[in-house]
């Protein structure tokens, strides 16, 4: 205290003395002390409340008129082999400049395109575990999700769970229907199929835009990337380059050579080595930024991604990153983060925020009128039997929405899901294998079995009347 009045600490404990109070120099005071002290000392106090460490750095909101059209930020989801990693390989690929480097990319979590002079961003880790699991961690950094499904397979678990995903987080899709060079290959059985998940392509009488590629001889990722401008261009987005950025960590690795390199999304203001951010609970001056194709830049603008060398440990996939003005500030936030994390374990310990008592709780004070649920069972029977009971549970104020529902047992990106939608999850004549049980703990998210529908619709039925008593 004496430090930030810039006092003598010896004149403080005078004073202390004089007040009847035996101090020295570390020991805590409490806030209504500290107050006296420094208005003693000629000082204007103003309480702030300890979030508002982060007041200003971070979600600073811009004017209207300086917002300027940013790149789209697209990820790619679709069930396992029908070609996420080949499409996001062959469009980067099509995409190196001849003779730049050799032609040779660096992975970095993220790569940037260009069409007719246009950017769009990728995100490099394909599925929608990835997307959740940032989601989960409060980023939102994907514009676009681009489905993929192979034409010569059909719509699989993981397409509808793809499409769940996007959906709950509000990002529109682009169907992407990959292995037409496939003799087998029948796109139109892929589009009727769609239908049954509510994804409604153009020539099925939709709004969703559909592009029949092949990854392995590149053809039509030009029409992919229109596609992608086109819908791009329908969602406005903008950002405002002249500001302090702010962001989204891709991913971070500790390299023996070069330390802690986190690769970031730049998604607000424009990001410049020297520059002191904070990201997660980490933070550190920028030595470098290294982009996609490994060369060092001056700045990172809306969209881009980076690579930012110079931070103190890595941060999480999904941590929020900001610029701050000094180092004192940037590690009182980082220490704020810190304790704000343990706080949070140890909540954890003593409850689960997924629990449905919590949530009715949360949905009331919030004023929403939507209890989101993902549900998993045995057979696709009961899943239907179940949501139709659900659905007739509803009333004006509260209704139960299924975020995602699918036959088999909870999985790890179920845990996700009900994370990011702060749902809760129903295991209906199923359990949870061990990744997801772990998962679940970490998120402290409850996952609730039954083997009676009539017991389900009760407790849910409970929940949405918020009568539901603590313990069942
Ligand atoms: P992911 O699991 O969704 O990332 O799928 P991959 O990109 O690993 O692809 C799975 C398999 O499908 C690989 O053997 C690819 O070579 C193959 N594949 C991907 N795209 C195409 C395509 O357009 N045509 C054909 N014939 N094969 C493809």
């Amino acid at each position: 205290l004496s430090q930030r009045m810039s006092e003598r600490a010896v004149d403080v404990i005078k004073y202390l003395m004089k007040e009847g109070q035996m101090m020295k120099p570390g020991d805590v005071i409490d806030a209504d002390l500290a107050e006296i002290i420094a208005t003693e000392f000629g000082h204007t106090v103003k309480r702030v409340s300890e979030s508002d460490v982060e007041e200003g750095i971070f979600d600073v909101a811009d004017e209207e008129g300086e917002l300027l059209p940013r790149p789209p930020v697209v990820t790619i989801m679709g069930h396992v082999d029908h070609g996420k990693t080949s499409l996001l390989d062959a469009i980067r690929n099509a995409n190196v400049v001849a003779g730049e480097a050799g032609g040779i990319t660096q992975h970095i979590g993220a790569y940037q395109v260009e069409q007719n002079g246009q950017k769009i961003t990728f995100i490099d880790t394909p599925g929608h575990a990835a997307f959740t699991a940032m989601r989960a961690r409060g980023a939102q950094a994907t514009d676009i999700a681009i489905l993929v499904v192979a034409a010569d397979d059909s719509v699989m678990p993981q397409t509808i769970e793809s499409i769940n995903h996007a959906k709950a987080a509000g990002v529109p899709i682009i169907v992407a229907i990959n292995k037409i060079d496939k003799p087998t290959a029948n796109p139109q059985k892929v589009r009727t199929e769609l239908l049954q998940h509510e994804v409604f392509v153009e020539s099925m009488g939709g709004e969703v835009l559909d592009v029949e590629v092949s990854a392995k001889n590149g053809t039509n990722l030009d029409k992919l990337l229109e596609a992608i401008l086109l819908q791009a261009e329908i969602l406005d987005l903008k950002a405002n380059p002249n500001r302090t950025a702010e962001g989204t960590v891709i991913e971070a690795e500790l390299d023996r050579g070069r330390g802690a390199v986190a690769t970031v999304l730049v998604q607000k203001g424009t990001l410049r080595p020297g520059q002191i951010i904070v990201a997660g609970d980490q933070w550190g001056r920028v030595r470098a930024l290294v982009n996609d194709k490994g060369d060092h830049v001056k700045e990172a603008g809306p969209a881009m991604p980076v690579e930012v060398l110079g931070l103190s440990g890595t941060p999480a996939a999904g941590d929020k990153f900001a610029v701050v003005e000094n180092e004192a500030r940037a590690r009182e936030i980082s220490e704020y983060r810190l304790r704000l994390a343990r706080d949070k374990a140890a909540a954890r310990q003593s409850g689960s925020r997924g629990s449905l008592e919590q949530m009715m709780s949360q949905l009331q004070t919030s004023g929403m009128k939507e209890f989101p649920l993902v549900i998993k069972g045995d057979v696709q029977g009961s899943i239907e039997a179940i949501a139709g009971a659900l659905d007739k549970l509803g009333t004006e104020e509260v209704r139960a929405r299924i975020v995602h529902s699918a036959v088999g047992g909870v999985t790890e990106s179920d845990i996700s899901l009900a994370e990011a939608s702060n749902a809760a999850i129903i295991g209906f004549n199923v359990r949870a294998n061990t990744q997801a049980r772990q998962a679940a703990e970490r998120g402290g998210i409850e996952i609730r079995y039954y083997n009676i529908i009539y017991d389900l619709v009760d407790d849910v039925k409970a929940a949405m009347s918020g009568l539901l008593s603590p313990e069942r």
